[in-house]
């Protein structure tokens, strides 16, 4: 460790109550994007904050929901790392499930609860208070830095893509930095160099102009039930395996990620207790990280028909059913690809049911293992949080990394500087104050770590 990250490291804890009550402000500010509330004022405030530390920073995109992006050019032959995050949450769901108001931080038991605490404010702030601290002790950062911070993460970033394909030169960077995610359960922090990708859809069917008497008509009249039941059992078989001719994976592309995901770490019986999962999925061959990493998944997420209030229910067959499901893509799938397999296997089996793309697709993303500069990075978390983090090929979840390989031409790898056990997207959303100061401090060692790769 040099000595300017050691002083930076000081420089951190006597101000870890500042740093604190810097991240209760970002928290009581509302940012839910499925409304667009608040987005705007919050996007300010962030732009101002990295004018203040130097940066070229702007706003992109019209609207209610813009991109905050900056950029500090100043170390000639140093590279550039970007450090992508978001300041929009997800809607803080049913007030009387939280302990306390979901946009009033609480601190309590060593950590703070709050909406964002976690995904993704308690991680990006860590990294603006990481640019801040390294200026504040060397007057200078060791690296040029590009920020980008995310204001549509949660409904899909449906316009990242197209707004850094427009804002490459402001944007150009060797490598991106994603701090976001939770931890692995046993207390590391997690270094992921790709995604699944996801394409979320609906299905629906209408079998009749309403709701039909079933005494009267069952036998009669098709169920809307039934019709879609039918179709979703057309895209997966008994055995658990997708029955989709066109999403086969391709062995080329996660053939590897099937070895790297047998050496992963996983306690399943911790996993069991944790979900109240009996059993894995099926097929039952497949190893826990394998069906994470290296196989689709397609997820029925809500599954609708006849009335929801069962209070309401008479002997009835719906005449509309629904489903909204999410399809998980592995590298070598392309979103439009799946798309078009699903529609020809439906045109095929059930060509009464309606398939209707819900929210903006993304594709899988996967960044080299072997690269110097993930080694540098692994180093630099190593040092911020005192000890080594797990390295992971992939994460079964979806982020926007697709972008940054596309659009910059640069590998991008995520951070998880939240805990295992944060909540994101629950009630009590949480992050310990401990995780927050090793963020902090790992992103301090990122930006040393990539400055001296210009020496
Ligand atoms: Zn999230």
């Amino acid at each position: 460790m040099s000595a300017a990250e050691q002083r930076a490291f000081a420089h951190a804890d006597a101000h870890a109550d500042d740093h604190l009550r810097r991240l209760c402000d970002q928290l009581r500010q509302p940012t839910v994007s499925a409304t667009g509330d608040g987005l705007r004022a919050a996007a300010g405030r962030l732009r101002e904050w990295l004018q203040r530390l130097g940066f070229d920073a702007r706003l992109l995109g019209e609207g209610s929901h813009p991109l905050v992006a900056g950029a500090r050019r100043t170390v000639p032959g140093a590279p550039t790392v970007l450090l992508y995050g978001h300041y929009d949450v997800q809607p803080p769901g049913e007030r009387a499930l939280w302990s306390g108001a979901p946009f009033e931080p609480r601190i309590a038991d060593g950590r703070v609860y709050a909406r964002g605490a976690a995904d993704n404010k308690g991680q990006h702030v860590a990294q603006l208070l990481a640019l801040e601290t390294v200026l504040a002790c060397e007057g200078e950062l060791p690296c040029n830095v590009v920020v980008v911070l995310d204001g549509e993460e949660e409904i899909g970033s449906p316009h990242l893509a197209a707004t850094v394909g427009r804002h490459r030169e402001l944007l150009a960077a060797d490598v991106v930095v994603v701090a976001d995610g939770p931890g692995h359960p046993d207390g590391r922090v997690r270094i992921i160099a790709g995604c699944r990708g996801c394409l979320s859809f609906e299905l629906s069917v209408t079998t009749a102009r309403r709701d039909l008497h079933s005494g009267n008509w069952g036998g009669v009249a098709p169920n809307a039930a039934w019709e879609l039941v039918r179709a979703l059992a057309a895209l997966r078989g008994a055995d658990g395996a997708l029955t989709v001719p066109g999403l086969e994976p391709d062995p080329a592309h996660v053939g590897p990620l099937r070895s790297a995901a047998r050496t992963l770490p996983v306690d399943l019986d911790a996993v069991r207790s944790d979900s109240g999962i009996a059993r894995l999925d099926a097929p039952a061959a497949r190893g826990f990280h394998e069906r994470l990493i290296a196989w689709p998944a397609l997820s029925v997420n809500v599954l609708a028909a006849g009335p929801c209030d069962p209070a309401a229910a008479g002997a009835a067959i719906p005449a509309h059913a629904s489903a909204r499901c999410d399809l998980r893509l592995v590298p070598g799938q392309e979103p439009e690809q799946a798309l078009a397999a699903l529609r020809r296997r439906l045109a095929e089996v059930a060509p009464e049911v309606t398939l209707r793309p819900t929210g903006g697709a993304m594709a899988p993303a996967a960044s080299p293992v072997d690269s110097p500069l993930l080694a540098r990075l692994e180093a630099a978390v190593a040092r911020g949080q005192g000890a080594a983090p797990l390295v992971e090929p992939l994460v079964g979840g979806s982020l926007p990394l697709a972008t940054w390989q596309r659009q910059l031409g640069c590998p991008a790898y995520i951070v998880t500087y939240a805990d295992h056990d944060c909540a994101t997207h629950a009630p009590d959303e949480n992050i310990t104050l401990d995780a927050f100061r090793r963020g902090i401090r790992s992103g301090i060692a990122t930006l040393f770590a990539f400055g001296e790769a210009a020496a």
